[in-house]
């Protein structure tokens, strides 16, 4: 987006504390901002009360407090922007893009897990909406960590969900909306929503919104080889002592060793990093969290 100034964001859900994964794409998301001489925005992405944990939040902005992840302007909510997420969804059905949808859960499993056309015996008190993805849509995006990304949405995906059963906002309508409302020029996050990236980009055409740049973050894998995860206790990220973690952070992010003086403290360590930072040396293969804080640097990007 020549000429718009560059602005980031971290989207967390309060789902539980910040873990290492979440805080390595935090890390990145910051420091390409800041070396943009842009803005990073935090929002709380807070619409799906049944994961929510409480107190998470508070405690997610005092771990990126501790790690000196210093965002701008005030925290978004989303809990507090449905009237948004609303409008948007009103337009999509005026168009005639949305649809109600009542099927269950067990008759889009029978008809192969993959929404395409309603098989609905009978009407439900609370129907889905979803986007309608027209047939052999394909999605082709560039990432600039993966390079060029496709995906076949209505054989991957199908019809997608844009307002639960549950009256809830989907998550994929939320994000889609808010970065076009905030004037995020930037989306910077971790691998495992890579997969979304393509139904967002379908949203955005659909809502007539601006396209970011996408940079998807390799994902961290605990000891025994698996994803990282909220609810995993695997790699706690140290706020009281937030140095190892981003050292161990720097290297998942394929990024050589920072000058001695980096370890004078958590400023000294970011003013180093920015300087240093280099996303076309960012992996993309997911990292081994453990072998990172042994010090082994990626060493490719595949
Ligand atoms: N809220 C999402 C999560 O915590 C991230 C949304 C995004 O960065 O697009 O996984």
């Amino acid at each position: 987006m020549p000429g718009i100034p560059y602005r980031g964001r971290f989207a967390p859900s309060p789902t539980g504390p910040l873990h290492a994964g979440s805080l390595l794409a935090a890390l990145g998301s910051w420091l390409l901002a800041r070396q943009a001489g842009g803005e990073w925005l935090l929002r709380i992405e807070d619409i799906d009360p049944p994961r929510e944990v409480a107190g998470a939040a508070a405690q997610q902005l005092r771990t990126l407090q501790a790690f000196g992840l210093r965002h701008d302007g005030e925290v978004a909510w989303q809990s507090r922007r449905g009237h948004l997420y609303r409008a948007a969804l009103n337009r999509l059905l005026a168009q005639g893009l949305a649809f109600e949808c009542h099927c269950s859960r067990a008759d889009v499993a029978a008809a192969g897990g993959i929404h395409r056309r309603c098989v609905a015996t009978a009407p439900r008190p609370d129907p889905a909406i979803r986007l309608r993805v027209a047939d052999g849509c394909e999605v082709v995006f560039d990432d600039a960590v993966h390079g060029q990304v496709s995906q076949q949405v209505d054989r991957d995906v199908g019809d997608f969900v844009l307002r639960r059963t549950d009256g809830l906002w989907a998550y994929q309508l939320a994000v889609v909306v808010d970065d076009a409302a905030q004037g995020v020029t930037d989306v910077v996050r971790g691998a495992d929503l890579l997969d979304s990236t393509a139904r967002q980009v379908l949203l955005q055409r659909a809502l007539g919104l601006p396209m970011p740049r996408y940079a998807h973050l390799p994902l961290l894998l605990g000891e025994d080889g698996r994803k990282l995860s909220k609810s995993d206790a695997a790699l706690p990220v140290d706020a009281a002592d937030p140095l190892p973690s981003l050292h161990m952070l720097w290297t998942c992010l394929g990024q050589p060793p920072l000058p001695a003086e980096a370890d004078a403290g958590v400023p000294a360590f970011l003013q180093h990093a920015i300087a240093g930072f280099r996303l076309d040396r960012v992996p993309r293969r997911a990292q081994a969290a453990s072998a990172a804080v042994h010090n082994t640097p990626a060493t490719s990007r595949d």
